[in-house]
């Protein structure tokens, strides 16, 4: 039996059409017109696009956005200077630091500097150890994980109790979304590069999210029949046959999988509008904070 293709681009433009109109609210009960500034460091070509990308869906929701953009010889002190800049700012409620950052700048430094209350991408060290741990709450959680759990919850898996294998464990995605799962009362392995027998693993798991950079590695046969798959992976593979010369695959083999699980992300079309629309809507958040 096929299964239940999750929707992510419909999920994601119902939460851009809840942000607009939280936006909308905000100003007419005389709050801030949410602002959003986006700091981006060296030429990147797949940074600049993912910037623009949010500085547009921004315009789109009636967000305001201001655009920083620095050398890729900047120095960390005038990264963070920026950043001290932008949280004294009024008009700024959420600060993005695009990531990565050129090498020779310290990452977790910039990302100390900005104020947690505008730490709309939830990568502020407080933000990450306030998910790690029980009882408390972290005030932004990183979109992309984000997304990840509003995609099972909207179609429809259990998380509690459920048995979850999160294969990846960076900082942006892998780690925190176990960390999520567990929040969710989850049991959760997390796999890496170095795990024995993978899809043994794998094949145990209700809810599996895969966030690892290797295009289809996880076949259909690694998949539990019935599961929940999310699909983080973008990766680019040859396609001599299209316009592009490429086309986009996740890490999940796509056909094979369908076929045994009971519900799963496309790639592009899944996990991917997720992301910029928790960061519209983390902006908003931080906003209505802030206006509070
Ligand atoms: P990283 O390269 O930072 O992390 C990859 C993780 O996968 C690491 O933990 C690594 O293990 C693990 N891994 C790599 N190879 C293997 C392997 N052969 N077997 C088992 N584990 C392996 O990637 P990110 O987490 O940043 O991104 C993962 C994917 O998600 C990428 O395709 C990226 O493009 C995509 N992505 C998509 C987003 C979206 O909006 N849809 C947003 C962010 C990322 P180890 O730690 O041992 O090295």
């Amino acid at each position: 039996m096929s299964a239940t293709i999750i929707d992510g681009k419909a999920i994601a433009a119902e939460i851009r059409r809840q942000v607009a109109e939280g936006v909308k609210e905000l100003i007419a009960s005389g709050g801030p017109t949410p602002g959003l500034a986006t700091v981006l460091v060296g030429e990147n070509p797949a940074s600049e696009t993912y910037v623009r990308m949010k500085r547009k869906a921004c315009a789109e929701l009636g967000i305001e956005s201001f655009g920083h953009e620095m050398p890729a010889g900047a120095g960390q002190q005038e990264v963070e200077a920026l950043v001290a800049q932008l949280n004294a700012d009024q008009r700024v409620h959420g600060i993005l630091v695009q990531l990565p950052l050129p090498a020779g700048l310290d990452e977790e430094a910039v990302l100390k500097s900005i104020s947690i209350e505008k730490d709309v991408d939830g990568f502020h060290p407080i933000n990450i150890g306030r998910l790690a741990q029980k009882g408390r709450e972290p005030l932004f959680v990183p979109c992309t994980p984000a997304g990840c759990i509003v995609l099972l919850k909207e179609s429809g898996a259990q998380l509690s109790g459920s048995r979850a294998v999160v294969v990846g464990r960076s900082n942006i995605v892998g780690m925190p979304a176990a960390l999520l799962l567990v929040k969710e009362n989850a049991t959760v392995t997390i796999c890496h590069s170095r795990t024995k027998d993978l899809p043994g693993t794998c094949r145990q798991a209700d809810i599996l999210i895969a966030a690892i950079g290797q295009p289809e590695m996880i076949r259909g046969d690694w998949i539990k029949p019935g599961a929940y798959v999310i699909d983080v992976g973008v990766n680019r593979v040859d396609d001599p046959g299209s316009d592009k010369g490429y086309k986009l695959v996740g890490d999940v083999a796509f056909e094979e999988a369908k076929e045994v699980a009971g519900a799963i992300t496309p790639v592009p079309g899944g996990v991917g509008p997720m992301t910029i629309a928790g960061l519209l809507r983390n902006t908003l958040r931080a906003a209505q904070l802030a206006s509070l």
